[in-house]
């Protein structure tokens, strides 16, 4: 007779590879959404446009991050404000700004980081040199 103890554990590595091979495939989409870092291009997109949308408001942000935990989506940024505005018009920029993010893209955890206009003599709020290049670092070390 052949001796065939060899072929249980041999099966049972095929079976089990088997096994994974079929969990994977059908698990490959949400698999692939969790080890996704970042939140589609397209939402970051939208994002942008809403922040170039309100420019008038606010003199820049830079540092735009979007990541995906499981369901969730976390976005923050710096939003670079004119210094002489109060916290409460700070916050109601920061505010307004959220809302319409949430109506774009849905239920998200939003950070944003409020940080004065670096223009060291800062002729005032409704003066405030808005110009400097947007989207980009400010040109101080801000943080
Ligand atoms: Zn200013
Ligand atoms: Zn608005
Ligand atoms: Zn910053």
């Amino acid at each position: 007779m052949f001796n065939l103890a060899w072929l249980d554990p041999t099966l049972s590595i095929i079976v089990a590879l088997y096994i994974f091979y079929q969990a994977f495939g059908l698990f490959r989409y949400g698999l692939r959404d969790i080890l996704d870092e970042q939140l589609p291009e397209t939402i970051r997109k939208e994002i942008a446009t809403i922040l170039e949308q309100h420019r008038g408001k606010l003199l820049g942000y830079h540092r735009l991050r979007t990541r995906r935990a499981g369901s969730q989506k976390l976005i923050d940024f710096h939003l670079t404000l004119c210094k002489y505005l109060s916290v409460e018009e700070a916050h109601d920029i920061a505010d307004h700004l959220e809302k319409h993010m949430k109506e774009k893209i849905g239920r998200a955890d939003i950070t944003i980081h409020v940080e004065p206009c670096p223009f060291e003599t800062c002729p005032g709020r409704h003066k405030c040199p808005g110009d400097f290049p947007f989207n980009k670092e400010t040109p101080k070390s801000s943080e």
